[in-house]
């Protein structure tokens, strides 16, 4: 009973970090925490990373650890797990909504055809227009594409879909 008081309230804590590139999301609202367990008085966290390579990975261990130290767990283990690779699919619909209150329009689900780079489903997230265009393969990081909206002329970034 104690160790399940101690996961929750780890879980509470992993649950406030954000994501080094996106400050808005929680790697909560990813769905990039994958478990996170109790031994004696080591911490293991279980983590699948948004992007094989992305940099990001390194700062999101290392914000996992300052956080857990700092709330007095002095020993933690953040251990990737690969398989199966993370999804866009994964990402809560909490997230999507701060994704899109933040200028960036969210990953399109993999069922309504994310991999058909036309851009016909993707929304302009200033004025929800669909009619947009893809400039860039690549948006501020490798991430992201780079769209613009054919209506109102706002660039913006796509959270891509994989
Ligand atoms: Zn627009």
């Amino acid at each position: 009973m104690h160790n399940e008081i101690q996961s929750t309230h780890l879980r509470d804590l992993l649950s406030t970090i954000c994501d080094p590139e996106i400050p808005v999301l929680t790697l909560q609202d990813l769905g990039v925490l994958r478990d996170v367990s109790l031994e004696d008085d080591e911490v293991t966290v279980l983590i699948t990373p948004t992007y094989s390579g992305c940099p990001a990975v390194d700062a999101m261990s290392r914000d996992i650890e300052s956080t857990l130290n700092a709330a007095g767990y002095e020993h933690v283990k953040v251990r990737q797990v690969l398989s199966p690779a993370w999804s866009t699919d994964w990402m809560s619909d909490e997230g999507r909504k701060k994704l899109l209150a933040y200028g960036i329009a969210p990953p399109l689900r993999k069922e309504s055809g994310c991999n058909n780079h036309k851009g016909a489903h993707i929304a302009c997230p200033q004025c929800n227009s669909e009619r947009v265009k893809r400039i860039s393969e690549f948006g501020s990081t490798a991430c992201k594409a780079l769209y613009q909206c054919r209506d109102c002329l706002e660039p913006f970034d796509y959270f891509k879909c994989i």
